[in-house]
């Protein structure tokens, strides 16, 4: 629970920074001395700003940033994004300007914190009203990804301290989180946040739900629990005899994340029985290496009958957002089925932190520029180009606030795409060329229709004529996804060349 007591909360605010810092220093040589002066000096200014603000809950502001800057440096994030999480709100609730701040701490610095406070104080009331905040949203995070991740932080502590604002304030914020701030957290394949939000916001929301699973869950979960306390000690028995060093084994519930095993719940064919929800915890293993996880793996096999099917090799093929693990269902003692998730530190790392692990802020300057990112660029591209805020709406709604899919290229390369893609979108998310060419496409060897729905694990081949000049109309229609529908629209556009369009004219007699 955070305290009332400032120094206290700054204290250990520059141990978790110290302790990453020194981690920094050996892989870069930088001086952690100067960051830790930077991050007083920050603090200070904070404070002094913010001095004789109280919060609606009583505890004085400056809490607030504490919290959020708290959060930013336990997500390793640079020390620039921690500063920054620490002067967020000075520009909109004190004195001092974004001019101060910049005379203090530079333009770097400064360019965060503007680019939070330009985000806005918009009150949501639904998304059909909030077009315009989700297009600042999506260029400031294109312009620097950190703005999001600080007003996910920001978010986190306003949702713990929720409970002193009136109702209808709680559940506005709430609702909030849900329907944009968990999606976007989810997207950017920062899990461990993506829960965070979601069991923080799911009491105000559903409140009578919440309720209803926080009575059911007990007496499912402890049997599964003393049952899988057996096959722990017989696994780390085994294992002890093999020479692998197992840095964690631990069970992992499903109702740490107890949002999404509500939405679990509420699928059909669970239809809200928990004890048809197998994965309800699963087993977790952390080892050294890559090699290790695999030898794991046969291990567990060797003592349970592998579920067929249910072997996941994320290692070999992980996933778009770069999730890497191995995934196996077995059946132990009993005919009980039980989940296992192996990985190595590295993989777990970017698993609960997803972008935000191993980001290499200094170099890029926050930009995205890995290939997992470039969804965020061509949706920057692409809205800059529609100017109705409906149409981006419903475009939007399907390109990132829809569950996700993952389909095959015949090469084995994973391609992440939105619920109810096409083989259109598929061609045109690959290449823009491979669109334009497309005559026809295979999904598992089977000549399938253009606007076929894909599924999760398809594979997805495009039949391409050479000689082809432009995409067709009609594709209009089969596209779902807005780059593949941008793209069509530009292929059209540049072949409507008149000259081009008379020597295709036949002369009818
Ligand atoms: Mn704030």
């Amino acid at each position: 629970m955070w305290s009332n007591n400032p120094q206290k909360e700054f204290d250990k605010l520059l141990k978790t920074v110290e302790k990453n810092e020194v981690v920094d220093a050996l892989v870069s040589g930088s001086d952690p001395a100067d960051n830790l002066d930077m991050l007083k000096l920050a603090y200070d200014f904070a404070f002094e700003a913010h001095k004789g603000q109280n919060r609606v809950s009583g505890e004085p502001y400056i809490i607030h940033p504490l919290a959020t800057a708290q959060k930013l440096a336990e997500m390793k994030l640079d020390i620039t994004t921690i500063i920054a999480g620490l002067l967020h709100d000075v520009p909109k609730d004190t004195d001092k300007t974004i001019e101060d701040i910049e005379k203090n701490f530079g333009h770097d610095t400064v360019k965060l914190v503007a680019g939070i406070t330009k985000l806005g104080q918009l009150k949501y009331r639904g998304m059909e009203r909030y077009a315009e905040n989700l297009r600042k949203m999506f260029v400031a995070m294109s312009d620097d990804i950190r703005v999001i991740l600080i007003k996910f932080a920001d978010r986190l502590h306003n949702l713990k301290t929720l409970d002193a604002l009136p109702p209808e304030k709680q559940f506005r914020i709430a609702k909030e989180t849900l329907e944009i701030y968990a999606p976007i957290a989810d997207r950017l394949s920062i899990g461990k946040i993506k829960g965070e939000l979601e069991d923080l916001a799911f009491k105000y929301v559903y409140s009578e739900d919440y309720k209803w699973i926080n009575k059911i869950i007990p007496g499912e979960y402890r049997a599964k629990e003393r049952y899988l306390e057996k096959i722990k000690d017989e696994v780390r028995k085994k294992l002890a005899q093999s020479n692998i060093k197992i840095n964690e084994i631990s069970l992992q519930g499903r109702t740490k994340h107890l949002y999404s095993l509500y939405k679990k719940l509420l699928r059909p064919e669970i239809n809200r029985d928990i004890s048809r929800v197998y994965d309800l915890i699963a087993l977790r293993l952390i080892v050294p290496t890559v090699t290790d996880c695999y030898s794991v793996l046969g291990i567990l096999h060797s003592m349970y009958r592998p579920m067929p099917g249910r072997i996941k090799d994320y290692i070999a093929n992980p996933k778009p957002n770069g999730y890497q693990s191995l995934h196996t269902t077995v059946f132990a003692e009993d005919g009980e089925v039980v989940e296992f998730q192996i990985r190595t530190n590295d993989m777990h790392d970017l698993a609960e932190y997803g972008i935000a692990a191993h980001w290499n802020y200094k170099e890029t300057g926050g930009k995205l520029n890995t290939r997992n990112m470039k969804w965020l660029n061509e949706l920057v591209e692409w809205q800059k180009q529609i100017k109705d805020n409906d149409q981006f709406l419903q475009t939007i709604k399907f390109d990132i606030f829809q569950n996700r899919i993952f389909v095959f290229t015949p090469k084995g390369d994973v391609i992440d795409l939105p619920e109810g893609a096409t083989p259109i979108d598929f061609a045109y998310y690959v290449h823009s060329n491979l669109g334009d060419k497309c005559v026809g496409s295979k999904v598992n060897d089977q000549l399938v229709n253009l606007g076929y729905q894909l599924k999760s694990g398809d594979i997805v081949e495009i039949i391409i004529d050479k000689n082809r000049k432009a995409p067709n109309p009609d594709w209009l229609e089969m596209a779902k996804t807005s780059v593949a529908k941008s793209k069509i629209r530009a292929g059209i556009n540049r072949n409507k060349d008149p000259f081009k369009l008379l020597k295709n004219i036949k002369i009818i007699k």
